[in-house]
């Protein structure tokens, strides 16, 4: 089955053809680094991470390209700048090195080109001053704007009709983000303000506006026309509309081919937002919960739907987690002789049906459950051979990285540690089971049990097992 990817333009699932064979260009939409990044990020870029080891695993060659906007300014982060008495340049530092160093607990892979919108300006100027030579941006009083209406494709992405856009006072919008209703002329550039960062230009002094850069930087570093453009769904409108009008009104060439958008991630059923308190920042959570789970938990929905991030839920990953790191235990302990042909020919099917699942628009939750339903029949052969084991541990170890990236579902360090644990337990119970506290001894194989331990008695003693 081929890749089919849902995407926003057209509104239904394609079948995913790269311009370029097997070469495949993807652009993601980065933070902003006026503050920590939450876990409603960490969905994303988990997400997006598992896209480009899955385009990996089927044999294409994705080329990764992420922004950094260091640039965008509100009356807030001045507020902040003032308040911390640090400077523009050092509050952006301080949350960028902050973004990496999330990334990296993450286990997400680095993008092949990090880019810095203030190492883009030049790239930015060039592009408003083609708008203005192709009439297609004018020069008012604060900054120059584009003319959506000299733009026939204008809302192709978000499904609105120029013709249906009310009109304003000025028909202009100044700020960044704005809903669908106020859509008008947006900015390009700034003209420079007292008290917020500056860059010469053949316009005068200034700054970009913030949809500029991503166009910029997408067609430096993966030509004019690419294939995979993602972001959260609130990019949607207006910030990936306008990419597109400047884009293709620039080049007259088809910009993004896929557009991928992202759904939220809920609070106990709430929209997350500062004002509700309802708010974790990635270092939190790995904190709490790890970043093996957080990774597992963020890929059981499909990323077309919003996820609730409650305890009961994360309880419910962290349970399926067990299972998959169960199996992998068996399998690398297997040392039997059985080459269990019924085991190895689920095995086979396993292969087709979480394809299948992946190939359906990434299908993630469902191909999880593929995955379980394969780890349970593992659990149940006896004796599983060296050999058989080896060849579905190569399988589960692909897989295993394109869902958990760079992190280690366990270490064997640790192995060692809860291996000396085990064997306390055991202990523990046959000393209970010599003093005829039978209570107590079957507690503690109950609890052994649920971690995965098979203990086989014998008279006067006990060995035990995954
Ligand atoms: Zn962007």
């Amino acid at each position: 089955m081929a890749l089919m990817i849902y995407n926003t333009l057209n509104g239904k699932k394609e079948e995913f053809k790269p311009i370029n064979g097997k070469k495949v260009g993807f652009y993601i939409c980065g933070p902003t680094v006026n503050n920590h990044i939450h876990i409603g990020h960490a969905r994303s870029y988990i997400f997006w991470d598992l896209i480009s080891r899955y385009l990996s695993f089927q044999g294409f060659e994705p080329r990764v390209v992420s922004n950094i906007t260091d640039i965008a300014i509100d009356d807030k982060i001045l507020k902040e700048l003032k308040k911390l008495n640090k400077s523009f340049f050092e509050l952006t530092t301080h949350y960028m090195l902050s973004y990496f160093f999330d990334r990296k607990s993450l286990g997400l892979k680095e993008p092949d080109i990090n880019c810095l919108a203030t190492q883009h300006i030049n790239e930015m100027i060039e592009l408003v001053q083609k708008l203005l030579d192709k009439k297609y941006a004018y020069k008012a009083d604060d900054g120059i704007y584009f003319d959506i209406s000299k733009f026939k494709d204008y809302g192709k992405l978000a499904k609105i009709k120029p013709k249906e856009l009310k009109e304003g006072a000025s028909n202009r919008v100044k700020a960044e983000e704005y809903d669908k209703d106020s859509a008008a002329d947006f900015v390009l550039w700034k003209n420079y303000k007292e008290g917020e960062p500056y860059w010469h230009s053949p316009f005068g002094k200034g700054r970009p506006g913030w949809h500029i850069e991503c166009s910029a930087m997408s067609m430096k570093y993966l030509g004019e026309s690419f294939d995979i453009h993602a972001g959260g769904e609130d990019n949607i409108f207006p910030h990936h509309e306008n990419e597109i009008a400047q884009s293709e009104a620039a080049t007259g060439k088809t910009f993004s081919k896929y557009w991928i958008h992202m759904k939220h991630v809920l609070m106990n059923g709430e929209k997350m937002s500062k004002s509700k308190g309802n708010f974790i920042t990635v270092k939190d959570a790995v904190k709490k919960y790890g970043a093996l789970l957080l990774r597992f938990f963020f890929l059981t929905t499909h990323y077309r739907k919003n996820i609730d991030f409650t305890e009961k839920e994360l309880e419910n990953a962290k349970a399926k987690l067990k299972k998959i790191i169960l199996a992998f235990k068996l399998l690398e302990s297997a040392k039997g002789s059985n080459d269990s042909k019924e085991l190895m020919k689920k095995f086979e099917d396993l292969k087709k049906s979480f394809e299948s699942a992946m190939n359906d628009d990434f299908n993630t939750s469902l191909a999880i459950t593929q995955w379980i339903g394969f780890c349970k029949e593992i659990q149940s052969i006896k004796g599983l051979s060296r050999a058989s084991a080896k060849k579905i541990l190569i399988y589960f170890g692909r897989i295993k990285d394109v869902f958990f990236g760079d992190i280690e579902l366990f270490d064997e360090k640790k192995g060692d540690e809860s291996k000396k644990f085990i064997e306390i337990a055991i202990d523990i119970r046959n000393k209970a089971r010599s003093l005829k506290n039978f209570e107590l001894s079957d507690y503690a194989r109950k609890k052994l049990e649920e971690e995965g331990i098979k203990i086989n008695d014998s008279k006067d003693s006990a060995s035990w097992e995954y």
